[in-house]
């Protein structure tokens, strides 16, 4: 096959915000022959990862797999607990919240939209207090659900999703809570049963570190409740067959066997580092990740500390001496043509205006550095106003906070 990158050698740098770069560990994990899907070979591993991934949502009750992308799992939470007209309350913290939004629509709901871009919504995540005061004017109980997006992708900004939940009890409304969680689960901390989430939204692709193909729905009780009598129509992302099959260990449908052998490899692999150290891993990129953005004298898209993601960072283009801003498009280009390595781009209403610099999955101190490497490197060759410094900032807080960083010996050397 005829390479179309100039640089052959070495491995992709794939710092988007998803997909991720795949550990081997998952890759030999997916190299197998395909089996029966309704045998006992495969019994045994989906029973396996039916039960392991709930670890991974924070949950004691079901995980629905479907083989689908991330945007299907969007569809099978609408769908299974809403009936036709019903108003769901969404906040618009950016792109991808408004594509929830859009589907929606388009399914024959009545989204009460929050937030947007009009707003400044679009830097920082979810404002619990307003989802109250709304919740509270709806004294006919219209809105069915609440949706919001825990890590928005397109800009680098988490929401609170327990301060979410307090919202809606203080407001003493019956609303479903359903909280996206594609660009988050498994690098964030996510808790759908302490936080009282009734379906909560994952992928494959991001912090599970596996290949796009598969995604999710925790499902609360109440939600089984609600999708007992909900009417949207549904068949394919129906509950209902799925958990009667799942029981068993098997599934209504052909299930994408391959990528569910890496899914139980990735558990493996997250559950051996523990959920808080792998936590504590992307807080500590993220936070070096900052640091460089800083150095650099550029703009972190996300205006409020707090809610900084550790997945990803939005990076703002400087303004341009002849007006408008550099361009953020050019940039990502002169880098992957030099460097080999891919940027997430600005979305939708950000489009041009904002790089991303993705620090989610499979990544390390040495993973980091390369990227920030390929980031100062590509503003200079491009010419975008900026301190050189930025990789030397990373490397001194990753250094400083270096697990011997703390040991005696480090210190005497110091
Ligand atoms: C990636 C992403 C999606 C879309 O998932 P697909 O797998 O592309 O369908 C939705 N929401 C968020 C927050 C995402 O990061």
């Amino acid at each position: 096959m005829q390479r179309l990158s100039p640089h052959p050698s070495g491995r992709h740098f794939l710092q988007i915000p998803g997909p991720t770069n795949v550990p081997d560990r998952v890759l030999r994990a997916i190299d197998q022959p395909t089996i029966d899907h309704r045998g006992p070979q495969f019994q045994a591993l989906a029973k396996k990862v039916l039960a392991e991934i709930r670890t991974i949502f924070q949950t004691r009750g079901p995980v629905v797999i479907y083989p689908a992308s991330g945007t299907g799992a969007w569809e099978a939470a609408l769908v299974n607990t809403l009936s036709p007209g019903d108003a769901v309350l969404m906040y618009e913290t950016g792109h991808f919240a408004s594509l929830w939004r859009r589907m929606a629509e388009r399914l024959g709901l009545q989204p009460v939209v929050l937030g947007g871009f009009a707003h400044g919504s679009w830097r920082r995540g979810a404002d619990a207090a307003a989802i109250e005061a709304r919740l509270a004017e709806d004294r006919e109980r219209r809105i069915k659900a609440v949706a919001v997006v825990h890590n928005e992708t397109s800009t680098g900004a988490t929401s609170d999703i327990a301060a979410v939940r307090r919202a809606i009890d203080r407001a003493g409304h019956p609303a479903l809570l359903l909280v996206d969680t594609i660009s988050s689960l498994g690098s964030i901390d996510y808790r759908h049963d302490e936080w009282g989430v009734d379906v909560t939204v994952g992928g494959s692709q991001k912090g599970l570190m596996l290949p796009p193909g598969l995604s999710f729905n925790a499902v609360s009780d109440k939600a089984l409740a609600a999708s007992r009598i909900a009417r949207l129509p549904k068949s394919f992302w129906s509950w209902e067959e799925m958990l009667s099959a799942n029981a068993n260990g098997f599934f209504p449908y052909t299930p994408a066997t391959n990528l569910l052998y890496g899914l139980a490899e990735a558990i493996d692999m997250l559950l051996e580092e523990g959920l808080p150290n792998v936590f504590a891993r992307h807080a500590r990129h993220a936070e070096a990740t900052r640091r460089a953005v800083r150095a650099w004298g550029l703009e972190i898209l996300c205006e409020n500390a707090a809610e900084y993601s550790n997945t990803l960072t939005a990076v703002v283009m400087p303004a341009h001496a002849q007006g408008g801003r550099h361009d953020a498009d050019r940039f990502r280009k002169i880098v992957l043509e030099n460097f080999n390595m891919s940027l997430g781009q600005g979305l939708g209403q950000l489009a041009g205006w904002v790089f991303r610099i993705g620090h989610l999955g499979d990544f390390n101190d040495l993973t980091l550095a390369g990227t920030l490497a390929g980031v100062e490197m590509g503003l200079a060759l491009a010419g975008i106003p900026h301190r050189a410094g930025g990789v030397q900032a990373a490397l001194d807080y990753l250094r400083d906070t270096a697990p011997a960083a703390s040991l005696p010996s480090a210190r005497r050397a110091a």
